[in-house]
């Protein structure tokens, strides 16, 4: 027998997916993969008008057994089981428990670990982005325990524990973020300085537990008493790198093929206003900069982005959904780099939208929601971020630091 630990988070306790309500449906836009079971299921109902649209939908893909086939999408761009009230009809005519496993299980995410369970859920569902960022509380963490019998801890057994080390940077990391501020980009810049530390310790923290407590704790003051992390101009150093991640962003994120168009329009729209290729010189490109950061103010101070949760929470999610740093501690700034881009290029995208149009909590969840089915939704993910990455950093991760503030 083991005791095994279970996280979840409130917001994961609250989901309900809210179907015709829904903001982008993710029953769209999308490959759909459908496992042979489902698919012999849904061509053999007794119901004709799933068995129909079965026949005339389902794709064998020839990809093994749980991606046995695809759902070909109506002309619309929609899932054809979807009917005219935007409700799922193999839902309706043939229980939730007919629904394939893709459908069955998404927007939820489950990570296990040797000693713990972690459950979360993806951005890229805007019910998901709503109860993370506007439900203060949302990222409150419930935890219980299971008894586990024999034959689940051998399996257990042969899953990956989460180092001690692993564990102490991600608790320093959440307290850092949650550290109540008046501008949350001072607590990304004191996790940037912590992670700095770390490095400078080589991630000792079994013989430098102490120093590295008493450092959190100088930053922690400095968060609690005002005294600002971040820089007070932008370099010219500052302007090139955020133009070069707002390029290569566009290349290798806004441009992915996706379900719906929101990333890739907000990114136009950030090119067309900084219309860099028509700029004069240093100082044109740095005023419209300051606009950008001047909307971006006024969003975190009047906006529904506004209340203190709203932004801590995003960050806190994005903390818990990674479970920073991960089972690898050396690969650290290349994950936070990855959080400073998101939160960057959420920050452009948003401000520039602000000049034309209220940013309210719809466009809000549409923008994070868009963001997260191009970031959170490819296998091929990592391999792309860290390409992104090497173009914009030049060979230097600490870079970012230019990207914050
Ligand atoms: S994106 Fe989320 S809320 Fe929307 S239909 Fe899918 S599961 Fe439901």
């Amino acid at each position: 027998m083991q005791i095994h630990k279970v996280i979840k988070p409130a917001f994961v306790e609250r989901f309900k997916c809210v179907g015709a309500e829904c903001l982008i449906s993710c029953c769209q836009g999308w490959n759909i993969f459908i496992e042979k079971k489902t698919h012999h299921r849904y061509l053999n109902a007794d119901n004709t008008q799933i068995s129909s649209i079965a026949k005339a939908h389902l794709r064998p893909t020839r990809k093994g057994k749980n991606h046995y086939s695809v759902i070909t999408f109506d002309t619309q761009g929609q899932c054809p089981f979807i009917d005219e009230n935007k409700l799922c009809s193999v839902q309706r005519e043939l229980g939730e428990q007919a629904l394939s496993p893709t459908c069955a299980i998404y927007p939820r995410i489950t990570r296990r670990y040797a000693d713990e369970t972690r459950h979360s859920m993806t951005l890229s569902c805007p019910e998901v982005a709503r109860l993370v960022l506007f439900d203060a509380d949302s990222m409150m963490q419930h935890e219980s325990e299971q008894l586990l019998a024999n034959a689940k801890t051998n399996l257990i057994g042969q899953r990956q524990p989460v180092s001690q080390v692993s564990q102490v940077i991600h608790l320093f990391a959440w307290n850092l973020i949650q550290a109540q501020t008046h501008n949350i980009e001072e607590n990304l810049m004191a996790l940037a300085h912590f992670i700095l530390y770390l490095q400078r310790i080589e991630f000792n923290l079994h013989q430098r537990f102490d120093e590295a407590q008493a450092y959190y704790h100088l930053l922690l003051t400095d968060l609690q008493t005002g005294e600002s992390l971040l820089t007070a101009q932008p370099s010219a150093q500052s302007l090139a790198l955020k133009v070069r991640a707002l390029a290569v962003l566009g290349s290798l994120v806004a441009n992915d093929a996706s379900r719906d168009g929101y990333v890739t329009q907000g990114h136009r729209q950030v090119a067309e206003f900084l219309n860099v290729a028509e700029l004069q010189d240093g100082a044109a490109l740095g005023e419209k900069f300051a606009t950008i950061d001047a909307q971006w103010l006024t969003l975190r101070q009047t906006s529904c982005l506004a209340a203190p949760h709203v932004l801590r929470n995003y960050l806190l999610y994005k903390i818990y959904h990674s479970h920073f740093p991960g089972t690898d501690v050396t690969t650290v700034m290349r994950q936070f780099y990855r959080m400073v881009l998101d939160y960057f290029y959420i920050k452009h995208l948003l401000s520039v939208k602000s000049l034309t149009e209220e940013v309210d909590q719809p466009l809000v969840l549409k923008t994070l929601a868009s963001l997260a089915e191009k970031t959170l939704h490819s296998s091929t993910l990592d391999q792309r971020m860290n390409k992104a990455i090497d173009m914009i950093n030049a060979g230097d991760d600490l870079s970012c630091l230019l990207l914050i503030g």
